[in-house]
């Protein structure tokens, strides 16, 4: 939470910045809440005695001051901090700030506990103005290289702290435009062809565009520079994109942003220097490779913007040797060190290695899964440490669709295959063309499926880039904005696409060598695994993890991904204390539920067993029946498909726990509501017509899901309870002679107070103790009930006195709980998560502190009174890894989920049980 401000009075010696150095820094990397990573990692780094340029953090709880004051800074921190921080890193570098013979630059870098990749803006090279830039000039011998400094410095500040942007996402940003002038009336192509009079040229014209759009003067006093890229850094924690990125990353806003400033290297002073990103796997396939990109006589965004396609990692081995075996050296160091994947920064200045950043690198779950097996297997982590590096969540990611090979290679011989780009986020995505995010979100709002298509992406593409199913870019490499996001996101992503030609203001995409204008709605398919960009729609097939689970395919079976996802599975059995079952009401959904590694049903839902077929003439018939007599004969019909069911359900199960919830909706739901349906049920259970619409009508209820439902029917009816448990029970007896044991949890839906369970807990017993008798066989039920109503979970005491187990039916008990129907929420929810009223969506993820808390009563209470109470939840949010987790601390048997989320389920479980 965030710190008062009378602590931070009380405490006015308070340390606000940190300083670090080569070979040593006040921070350290377990400092992240304070220093941010970025900040806390470069203390590590220099710490480790990497070459790091020296500089210094300004702390998060600067940030957290400037927002709770009305942004305003701690007392002393400008006038007397900040200066002196600057003075020693003067004094370290033997430069000073402003100097115009030989000035200190610095960059600005905001840097928050989690890593926000391309969220905030840098801004590289402060320092320089009219007269510094002269004097860099002079000093490094290299009047080029100090303007090309200075151009880009005003562009940052022009952009970051002054605020000069594009129109909207349709339009370039005004600096690259005025730049693309610049070189389109030279005749050049690359940033590197301009000369020292261009980069004046640009100068002047860039500070004229900002004068021109703001009103005000590009500031020179480099004091003023600094201060400014300072509030900028803490203004931006609050700007729009980093607001959105907080939200899909669970990022509380609370938590604020630390600022480094820090001595600048050079990587655009020419050929022998240059800039790149690196991560010490490969971040897409998880391979232990190097794997990175460069740019020689470049700076930092250059890399990272995707302005210009950077070259592989591995061809810096053959251009520079010595570089890269010390960039080798310290990759496996840095491995060694964080025990993890890393993703570096690194810039060469003349020859010289400098370490920029690191930080845990963000991979595919593909990735996630294969690096975190294979360090396991490395010994650089153990088993338990493997299971915990792993988002339960990116385990979705191996169970992801691929293309249907066949049609793939169909489409390449009939030459759909429009161009290759760069691998940078795997999966099969097929969709409709799209050039904006505004547009990708529109489209996917209708239920289209969207490939988002820009020259590159920003961070203001981040929600179009969430609702797309797949992202092409013409520019950019694997560490771009495009590559990091998607990759993060689990999207399917093919950068640096150098053939496409995509004009935003006409709507089009031409690719190099190919006829075919595409234009938006146009389909397109991407393979993000291989980089292939193909023509048309292109259907999608299961993977190789599903392929072994639902078919047993001995080829898929071959494969690394099975192999390592299997070792996967077998860890986390060996370490959570849950059961995990699932939600089938089928005997094929049971299969494919133990295919996947259930180990039972937590809810096996009767109503479904009412449709089909003949069936539902015979349950209209017993709902409209007036008598109890008639209702009887229609129950008789009824029973053999039911038992059929049952049977049917058990043996798939074997000697699984099967829990059947007793019926649950309201009747009215099995009626016909179109008249010609209406008068041929008449003419079937030979009624008057005006009879039937009476009655069906009497069935009539305001408020259904309030009504006559679950143990309601049964006290008022109590021969359906008595139908469907005779069934269970004849299935069962049948079940057992064929040699199972089965154990049939029999659950009695909807009880609010403890009558309604004892009632109709007589009606199941005395119907259970009679089938038994007549099958002569001993069948071991139980008889327990559905916590769905906040009373019930209130009253737990009293009704674990007649239940053998529970099950949290948590649909029933977050809308119950929180007055809040889910077929309506959807009116309102989006803004109460944008308003941050709920964090997450309360039918996903269990509200844990509302609903959370009625379990935990009903939980602590039911075992008091009856000790070997078992439970479980068997609402949807049984598959939710948060919920899991919850779900484990209060100590719950099991948690039921429906079967593609079991192995989500398992690692949660496991994750949990490891804390
Ligand atoms: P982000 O948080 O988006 O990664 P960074 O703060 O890492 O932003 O900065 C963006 C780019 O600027 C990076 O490529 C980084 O290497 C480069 N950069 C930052 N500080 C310096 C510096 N002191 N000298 C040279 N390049 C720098
Ligand atoms: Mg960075
Ligand atoms: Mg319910």
């Amino acid at each position: 939470m965030p710190t008062s401000s009378l602590d931070l009075q009380a405490t006015s010696e308070k340390q606000y910045i940190y300083t670090f150095t080569e070979g040593g820094a006040e921070g350290d990397a377990t400092m992240k809440n304070l220093l941010g990573g970025k900040g806390a990692n470069l203390a590590e780094m220099a710490n480790l005695g990497l070459p790091v340029p020296p500089g210094f953090t300004i702390s998060t709880e600067v940030c957290t001051y400037y927002y709770e004051h009305g942004k305003t800074y701690p007392s002393g921190l400008l006038e007397k901090t900040l200066p002196e921080a600057l003075a020693s890193l003067e004094s370290t570098m033997g430069k000073k700030l402003g100097d115009p013979d030989d000035p200190l630059l610095v960059s600005v870098r905001s840097g928050a506990r989690a890593s926000m990749p391309g969220m905030m803006d840098t801004i590289l090279n402060l320092g320089l103005n009219d007269r510094t830039v002269e004097g860099l000039a002079e000093r490094s011998g290299n009047p080029r290289f100090a303007w090309d400094c200075y151009r880009r410095f005003v562009q940052m500040y022009g952009d970051v702290v002054m605020e000069l942007k594009p129109v909207d996402a349709r339009h370039e940003d005004p600096f690259e435009e005025i730049l693309d002038r610049k070189k389109a009336a030279r005749g050049i192509e690359l940033d590197t062809e301009l000369d020292t009079n261009d980069l004046k040229e640009l100068v002047g014209e860039y500070k004229q565009a900002i004068l021109d759009a703001t009103g005000m003067e590009f500031p020179e006093d480099p004091l003023e520079q600094l201060k400014g890229a300072i509030g900028a850094v803490f203004g931006s924690w609050n700007n729009e994109r980093a607001i959105i990125y907080r939200k899909l990353n669970h990022i509380p806003g609370y938590w604020g942003t630390a600022c480094n400033v820090q001595a600048m290297v050079f990587g655009n002073m020419g050929e022998s220097s240059g800039t790149g990103v690196a991560f010490t796997r490969d971040a897409a396939s998880g391979e232990n490779i190097f794997y990175g990109e460069y740019l020689m006589n470049a700076q930092g965004e250059d890399v990272v913007a995707g302005t210009r396609t950077p070259l592989p990692i591995t061809d810096l081995k053959a251009q520079n040797p010595a570089i890269y075996a010390q960039l080798d050296d310290i990759r496996m160091r840095l491995e060694q060190h964080y025990r993890d994947m890393m993703d570096i920064e690194f810039t060469i200045e003349n020859g010289r290695l400098f370490m920029l950043q690191c930080r845990v690198g963000k991979r595919t779950g593909l990735a996630a899964v294969r690096i975190a097996y294979e360090m396991q297997q490395e010994g650089l982590i153990d088993e338990k440490e493997a299971i915990l590096r792993i988002d339960p969540e990116q385990l979705v990611q191996l169970l992801k669709p691929v293309f249907d090979r066949q049609q793939k290679e169909a489409a390449i011989s009939e030459g759909r295959l429009l161009a290759k780009g760069l691998n940078a986020g795997p999966g099969a995505a097929t969709g409709k063309i799209c050039f904006s995010a505004q547009d990708a979100r529109e489209l996917s709002d209708q239920g289209e499926q969207v490939i988002l298509v820009r020259i590159e992406t920003s961070p203001e593409d981040i929600k179009g880039m969430a609702a797309a199913e797949g992202i092409l870019t013409q520019r950019g490499g694997m560490t771009s904005h495009a590559a990091l996001v998607a990759r993060q996101m689990g999207k399917v992503c093919i950068a640096g696409c150098g053939d496409l030609k995509i004009d935003y203001r006409k709507g089009e995409l031409h690719i190099n060598g190919a006829e075919q204008v595409f234009k938006e709605g146009d389909y397109l398919s991407l393979d993000g695994t291989t980089g292939e960009v193909i023509a048309g729609k292109i259907e999608t097939r299961s993977s190789e993890v599903i392929d072994v689970l639902e078919t047993g395919n001995s080829e898929a079976a071959m494969s690394e991904t099975w192999k390592i996802f299997n070792q996967f599975m077998r860890w986390a059995d060996t370490y959570r204390k849950l059961r995990i079952r699932t939600n089938a009401d089928q005997p094929d959904q049971a299969k494919t539920a133990i295919a996947f590694g259930a180990e039972g049903i937590g809810l096996c839902r009767t109503e479904h067993m009412f449709f089909g077929g003949d069936r539902i003439d015979s349950v209209r018939e017993m709902i409209l029946a007036d008598t109890r007599e008639e209702r009887k004969t229609a129950l008789e019909k009824l029973l053999p498909y039911q038992r059929e069911d049952f049977y049917g359900l058990f043996k798939a199960m074997g000697d699984r726990p099967v829990t059947i919830r007793l019926l649950d909706p309201p009747l009215h739901e099995f009626l016909p509501h179109e008249e010609t349906e209406i008068e041929d049920l008449s003419r079937k259970i030979n009624l008057p017509l005006q009879e039937v619409l009476q009655r069906i009508d009497n069935l009539r209820e305001s408020n259904p899901m309030l009504g006559l439902r679950g143990c309601r029917l049964g006290i008022l009816y109590p021969e359906i309870p008595a139908m469907q448990v005779r069934a269970i029970m004849e299935a069962a007896c049948r079940i057992r002679k064929e040699g199972h044991n089965i154990v049939p949890e029999i659950m009695v839906p909807l009880v609010s107070t403890v009558g309604e369970l004892e009632i109709t807990g007589e009606i199941i017993h005395k119907i259970a103790r009679r089938v038994m008798a007549e099958q002569e066989t001993g069948i071991n039920y139980l008889v327990g009930t559905m916590i769905e109503v906040p009373r019930a979970a209130l009253t737990s005491g009293d009704i674990a006195k007649h239940a053998e187990f529970f099950s949290y039916g948590t649909n029933d008990l977050t809308q119950m709980g929180l007055g809040m129907s889910r077929d309506d929420a959807g009116q309102f929810l989006p803004t109460y998560q944008n308003l941050d009223i709920f964090h997450t969506d309360p039918f996903c993820s269990l509200d844990q502190d509302g609903v959370g808390r009625l379990m935990k009563i009903s939980a602590m209470e039911g075992r008091k009174t009856n000790p070997d109470l078992k439970l479980g939840i068997c609402g949807e949010q049984g598959g939710d890894p948060a919920t899991i987790s919850f779900c484990h601390s209060l100590g719950l048997n099991y948690v039921s989920c429906s079967p593609y989320r079991i192995p989500i389920a398992k690692m949660a479980a496991a994750r949990a049980a490891l804390g």
